[in-house]
């Protein structure tokens, strides 16, 4: 771990860590000198990623919870600040996407509820117990994982599509709330294209021809290839340092030009 690194100092918590973007995300805060609580609800998951951050000489805690249910989420930030003594960068990430999700006619009532609950009300959980938090670790970062479709429709993804555009405009009016009460929190979301982790592998590798399933997905992507999950991470790593300390509300988009489009 980086003596210098540009966390260095910081107490970071990252949900959905057990995996994905959100272990990347976490292992990279680490290099870069974060105390970091990896949270999920796969506790064995996130331990494991705890453990990769120790063995490497970091400091870093693990905690099982459901980012969608008011005392867990209350639990986590709680439980980091006790294990770190603050709390600075928080990192909303947690989120599901089911592959049945369909157009607005075809989504079930279990769909809609399930994808909202954990990908938009997840993420206003996290930012109700957290800004507390921040505010007494004296200012930091709250990041909101949404999506690219949160900026952009898609004729089958009318749940996710709802919960990741709330999220764009929810991380919006939690940006200028703190910034009125001048609470030195700055707020922003980020929206990936496909990036290659489980939850986008579960979308090609169990369709009847992963290569050609992957071709097409990748075929959308002006650079022309999948995103690996260090590509948000190091975008992670900077809205979570004091580089980007005038930047808040905003959109950090990382598709590979899908969006210039
Ligand atoms: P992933 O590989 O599926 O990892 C997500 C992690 O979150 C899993 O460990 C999962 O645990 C955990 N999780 C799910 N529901 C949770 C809950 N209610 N409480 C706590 N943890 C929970 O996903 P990913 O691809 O890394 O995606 C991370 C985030 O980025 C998501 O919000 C996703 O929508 C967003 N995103 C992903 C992509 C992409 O292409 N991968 C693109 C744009 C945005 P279990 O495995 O136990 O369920």
């Amino acid at each position: 771990m980086a003596d210098e690194g540009r966390l260095q100092g910081k107490a970071a918590l990252v949900t959905g860590g057990a995996q994905g973007i959100g272990r990347e995300s976490a292992l990279l805060c680490a290099v870069e000198g974060a105390r970091v609580a990896v949270v999920d609800l796969n506790l064995d998951g996130a331990a494991t990623v705890a453990g990769e951050i120790t063995a490497a000489g970091g400091e870093a805690i693990a905690i099982g919870a459901d980012v969608s249910v008011d005392a867990d989420v209350a639990a986590m930030v709680a439980g980091t600040e006790e294990a770190f003594g603050a709390l600075h960068v928080l990192f909303n990430n947690a989120g599901i996407m089911h592959h049945d999700d369909g157009d607005a006619q075809q989504t079930s009532d279990e769909v809609w509820q399930q994808t909202i609950d954990v990908n938009l009300k997840g993420v206003w959980l996290g930012c109700r117990h957290g800004i507390p938090a921040l505010r007494r670790a004296g200012g930091g970062s709250i990041i909101n994982m949404s999506s690219v479709p949160g900026l952009i429709g898609g004729y089958n993804l009318a749940a996710y599509n709802a919960s990741k555009g709330g999220v764009r405009l929810l991380t919006k009016s939690v940006a200028l709330h703190c910034a009125r009460q001048k609470y030195a929190i700055r707020c922003n979301s980020v929206h990936p294209t496909f990036i290659d982790t489980p939850m986008v592998k579960a979308m090609y590798e169990g369709s009847p021809d992963p290569a050609k399933t992957k071709a097409k997905l990748e075929r959308q992507i002006p650079l022309g290839h999948m995103g690996e999950p260090d590509d948000i991470a190091w975008g992670i790593v900077y809205l979570a340092s004091d580089e980007s300390k005038f930047m808040t509300g905003t959109e950090f988009v990382l598709d590979g030009g899908i969006t210039a489009m």
